[in-house]
């Protein structure tokens, strides 16, 4: 059997006012059935719009998939009706959003949207709803689930409210849950707590996790694996642990060392803005921001190739990887 969900040479343009720009350019990458991934970069480098378009969410008719495939338990999704996507989602594939508030609907009590995906897939009753809805709640850590299901959304903090958005999620029991920057509209401490909730959750439940985000530190303990996105293409990918120990790639090393517990030595920090999709550079379009360029980079792009003798699972797209790697143990 072949892993959970596969995506093969994905490509997804978008219209905007002055024409169409490639938001994801031929990504692939596989995630197995109880495996965590992370999908690592900044805002723009596509990692959003892949998980949209895996979701069946891309927004029409601004986005259009232009080429690619999307396996989820070895059907191609992009070759199935959007319902056949619609009926997957929330049943076998759920999502957990940044902001809860605008997901949550707020003249609907708690339980009642918790436990709606099961009334209306399974048909249960209105009181077996709730019942599962407060199980839930009790699941995602909410104190006094009981005395909180008949609440509205705005009165629950911001953690909490991240917590009721995990317990829908996760209230049909998906073999697939796809959380974009779930922590990011949180405090600190918060977000921390959020996150060993869903490690929990993931190790409980056995399900395949990713996480979407543009901040490693708050995946770098719950991860296996890393894919790192730049400009709508994967530069790195690997085991965690071996991507943060040896990063191959010039942005990589620069979204480790921003971490606060980062070796500032080894720091190559990232300087400049990420790049206008519809004008983007010529070659690597990383070079204008990369420390090692060369006049080989300002032409040919870098194609994703076994990280200079590392293990066969960490890949890298960048002509002078052995120079990163060397550099990173300086
Ligand atoms: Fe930097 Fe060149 Fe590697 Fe691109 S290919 S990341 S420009 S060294
Ligand atoms: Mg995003």
């Amino acid at each position: 059997t072949g892993p959970l969900l596969r995506v093969q040479d994905l490509s997804v343009s978008f219209a905007t006012g002055s024409g169409r720009l490639r938001a994801v350019d031929g990504v692939s990458f596989d995630v197995g059935a109880g495996e965590t991934v992370a999908v690592l970069g900044e805002s723009g480098s596509g990692k959003s719009v892949t998980a949209q378009t895996v979701m069946g969410l891309l927004p029409r008719p601004a986005g259009r998939i232009e080429g690619g495939r999307i396996f989820f338990d070895g059907v191609d999704l992009l070759d199935r009706p959007d319902s056949y996507t619609r009926a997957l989602c929330g049943t076998e594939i759920a999502m957990i959003f940044q902001d809860p508030l605008s997901s949550l609907n707020p003249v609907f009590r708690v339980g009642t949207q918790i436990g709606e995906m099961l009334r209306r897939r399974r048909g249960v009753s209105r009181r077996k709803a709730r019942e599962h809805a407060v199980e839930m709640m009790h699941r995602v850590g909410i104190p006094a689930p009981h005395k909180r299901v008949d609440d509205y959304p705005h009165q629950f903090s911001g953690g909490m409210r991240q917590r009721v958005m995990i317990a829908m999620a996760l209230s049909m029991n998906p073999r697939l849950v796809i959380a974009d920057e779930p922590t990011t509209a949180l405090d600190v401490t918060v977000q921390a707590q959020i996150m060993s909730l869903l490690a929990d959750l993931q190790r409980e439940e056995g399900m395949a996790l990713v996480l979407i985000t543009h901040d490693l530190g708050v995946v770098a303990d719950v991860a296996d694996r890393a894919i790192l996105m730049y400009a709508g293409r994967v530069v790195e990918t690997g085991p965690i642990r071996e991507v943060y120990d040896h990063g191959a790639h010039p942005y990589s090393v620069g979204l480790m060392g921003s971490l606060p517990t980062g070796d500032q030595d080894r720091l190559t920090p990232i300087t400049g803005a990420p790049p206008d999709l519809r004008q983007l550079p010529t070659g690597c379009s990383f070079h204008p921001r990369c420390a090692f360029a060369t006049d080989r980079c300002r032409t040919d792009e870098p194609a994703l190739r076994v990280a200079p003798d590392r293990p066969q699972a960490h890949r890298t797209a960048c002509h002078h990887a052995e120079e990163v790697l060397a550099d990173g143990f300086r």
